[in-house]
């Protein structure tokens, strides 16, 4: 993964004729951290998890990025996602930097109260490498809103009330109206851009989801409400399909109540797999990175894919898809409404005052039709594919702000 956040770099970088020592600079994380979490179970047995944050740039504000709770987390992929969250927050152009980390842990394996030990001594652990002007964790694969809360409350107990050390907390903890729903809003408002460029509208339009989580299921939900039929959706245990449009809001009941999208009644079974080569008009990876490949590019029938999920095209993949015409909006600028509302709920934090949801929500749709469109245009004056795009306006924005801080006369290009 971390080859592919640095291949998709340093295509940009040629474009915008990147010297290799501002490469280097602007690749290499600032400062890596990696812990070990010793609790004890429910059953008295010591437990033991390792841990990573790793701070990528700072240039443009305090670092931000989510806490992954998966057993593929490592030094390599926080490294990557890291780094896509400086893009990212770059792209959209809120004041902050990125980093990302997690804890290499199933949390299905654990019971919510080892859990909840487990986040603490994570967070007693970093808490010196995070805070309201540092570093703000947030919610990603496999945590949410309690858990975020938990980190709140630890963080505090040392350095006094805090609700800006952490963003997606339950509304009780000063969290934002709009959070939770936000990465799938900005979806379905960059998908409708995408779409009015083409000349085409939601009407009608046939989406295939991989992936039913916080992110794919309002995504699918805000999609279908503008009169889009969800023809497929898969998770790691299946997939249903319907040919006039899944019913999205029972296939959440469904969701909520089982884990997962497989045995719903309302439509037909498939193998989860099949969703990335399913005959439909847009399709909207929203799970693990790295599942659209050099080996099912080719069979892609979409002629639209929306990177909801971080990372899910591999390089290879990518050079398939550009050849064959297919429009890949990329996930620095798809998916990011969830940090776009972070943002959001952290300046609403420490100003000690609340929004309310319709503010929320109109802010949220103008940054991201703004952003989907600054991509656009930039992606139109350098002649590129709008990931190329992205990285390049994002690299300028980051590269400029780094450097007017320092006395040097080195330079970002701007053409
Ligand atoms: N985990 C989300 C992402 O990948 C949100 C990060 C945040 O809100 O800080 O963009």
């Amino acid at each position: 993964m971390l080859e592919a956040s640095h291949h998709y770099f340093q295509k940009a970088a040629a474009a915008l004729g990147l010297s290799e020592k501002i490469r280097d600079i602007l690749l290499t994380p600032r400062r890596v951290v990696k812990v070990e979490v010793v609790t004890e179970s429910d059953a008295g047995e010591l437990l033991k998890h390792v841990g990573f944050r790793v701070q990528h740039n700072t240039a443009r504000g305090p670092m931000k990025g989510g806490l992954r709770f998966h057993p593929a987390v490592d030094e390599d992929h926080a490294t990557a996602l890291a780094n896509l969250m400086t893009w990212k927050t770059a792209v959209v152009d809120v004041p902050f930097g990125g980093a990302k980390g997690g804890i290499s842990v199933d949390p299905a394996g654990l019971s919510t109260g080892e859990l909840q030990t487990v986040t603490r001594e994570f967070v007693s652990q970093i808490k010196e490498v995070i805070g309201p002007t540092i570093d703000i964790p947030a919610p990603d694969m496999n945590t949410n809103a309690t858990i975020m809360g938990w980190i709140m409350d630890e963080y505090s107990k040392h350095y006094g009330f805090s609700p800006g050390v952490v963003t997606g907390k339950p509304l009780q903890l000063f969290g934002s109206p709009g959070r939770e729903e936000a990465t799938g809003r900005g979806v379905m408002y960059v998908l409708e851009e995408a779409l009015k460029d083409q000349g085409r509208s939601m009407q009608g339009l046939r989406v295939a989801l991989q992936g039913f989580g916080n992110v794919g299921s309002h995504a699918a939900r805000l999609i279908a409400e503008q009169g889009a039929k969800i023809v497929a959706v898969a998770d790691h245990l299946g997939g249903v399909s319907n040919p006039d449009g899944l019913d999205v809001s029972a296939l959440f009941d469904h969701a909520r109540e089982k884990r997962t999208v497989d045995g719903f009644v309302g439509g037909d079974s498939f193998a989860g797999e099949e969703v990335l080569t399913w005959d439909c008009d847009v399709l909207i990876p929203a799970a693990l990175e790295d599942v659209i490949t050099a080996e099912n590019a080719r069979d892609v029938r979409a002629g639209l894919v929306i990177e909801a999920a971080n990372g899910p095209t591999t390089p290879e993949a990518d050079e398939i898809l550009l050849e064959r015409g297919i429009t890949v909006v990329p996930d620095i600028l798809a998916n990011a409404g969830g940090v776009t509302v972070s943002y959001f709920e952290w300046a609403q934090n420490i100003q000690q005052y609340q929004w309310e949801l319709e503010r929320v929500v109109g802010e949220l749709e103008k940054i991201m039709r703004r952003s989907y469109a600054a991509v656009r245009d930039v992606g139109k004056e350098k002649q590129v594919d709008l990931r190329t795009a992205a990285f390049v306006l994002a690299i300028r924005r980051v590269g400029q702000a780094a450097l007017a801080r320092r006395h040097t006369r080195e330079d970002i290009p701007l053409d």
